[in-house]
């Protein structure tokens, strides 16, 4: 569902342009979760953005469920973001005037379509808000804020789930909640989650692992424990760079 061949990204930093990443290539498949592990700064964020047509890369090519992103036209892309592609923030993106059960119903409305509130009201279960459905951003704690965002993209049923440290501001229970949720998202039959995460144990419940160092890809494992998870990250940031 997500194939990246040697991407390369530069960023222009004053007159001089940086390369963020330096040739990254991968494959995600049909029912299947992994995880981007690596240092700060290393580039797991950008690739992401990459890889879900947020940014374009400098070159390089990424098909994504199907379609090839630099042959897609702005409006195609922007369709296709919205319905078959669901990326969760680092930041959450909610508005703040809207309640949580509007904000889920946002990208359905940007569609003209008629939300579907039985599943909107289910999914903002599912990440354990029915109570908070009528509040508002403001009022809510920063891992609430994130449930919703989480649910937003969950109610679009997207073929393809991206998500930015989807666990990072919610307590153990919490994100225990939402990791399993994602678990068995990525298990249905064509669909599939990429996460980035710092959490050992988060990698640990995925399929694969990639670890990222200085803009590559430099390792993969398999089915790891949370234990080998955390000995592989550790061996990458304590080297020299
Ligand atoms: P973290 O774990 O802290 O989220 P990350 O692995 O996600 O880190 P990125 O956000 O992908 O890292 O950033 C990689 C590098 O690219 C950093 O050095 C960052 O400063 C740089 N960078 C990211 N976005 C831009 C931009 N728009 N313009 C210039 N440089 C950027
Ligand atoms: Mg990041």
């Amino acid at each position: 569902l997500i194939a990246a061949h040697d991407v390369r990204k530069s960023y222009q930093v004053g007159r001089d342009s940086v390369e963020i990443l330096h040739g990254v290539s991968l494959g995600v498949h049909e029912q299947e979760m992994v995880a981007v592990m690596g240092p700060s700064g290393s580039g797991k964020s950008t690739l992401l953005y990459c890889l879900a047509g947020l940014e374009a890369p400098t070159s390089g090519g990424i098909i994504l469920a199907g379609k090839p992103l630099d042959a897609l036209s702005r409006a195609d892309l922007a369709r296709m973001r919205r319905s078959q592609v669901g990326f969760v923030f680092q930041s959450y993106n909610l508005i703040p005037t809207l309640t949580a059960t509007e904000n889920v119903a946002l990208p359905y409305l940007l569609d003209k379509a008629k939300p579907p509130q039985d599943l909107i009201a289910s999914t903002l279960a599912t990440v354990g808000l029915a109570e908070r459905a009528d509040a508002r951003p403001p009022s809510m704690s920063g891992g609430e804020q994130q449930r919703v965002a989480l649910a937003r993209v969950l109610a679009q049923q997207p073929q393809v789930i991206f998500a930015d440290e989807p666990t990072g501001a919610l307590d153990t229970r919490t994100g225990e909640l939402v990791l399993a949720e994602l678990v068995r998202i990525a298990h249905t039959p064509g669909r599939c989650v990429l996460v980035v995460t710092h959490d050992p144990k988060v990698a640990a419940s995925c399929d694969r692992i990639l670890f990222m160092r200085d803009g590559l890809l430099v390792r993969e494992l398999h089915d790891a424990s949370v234990d080998t998870v955390a000995a592989t990250l550790a061996g990458l940031g304590s080297r020299e760079v």
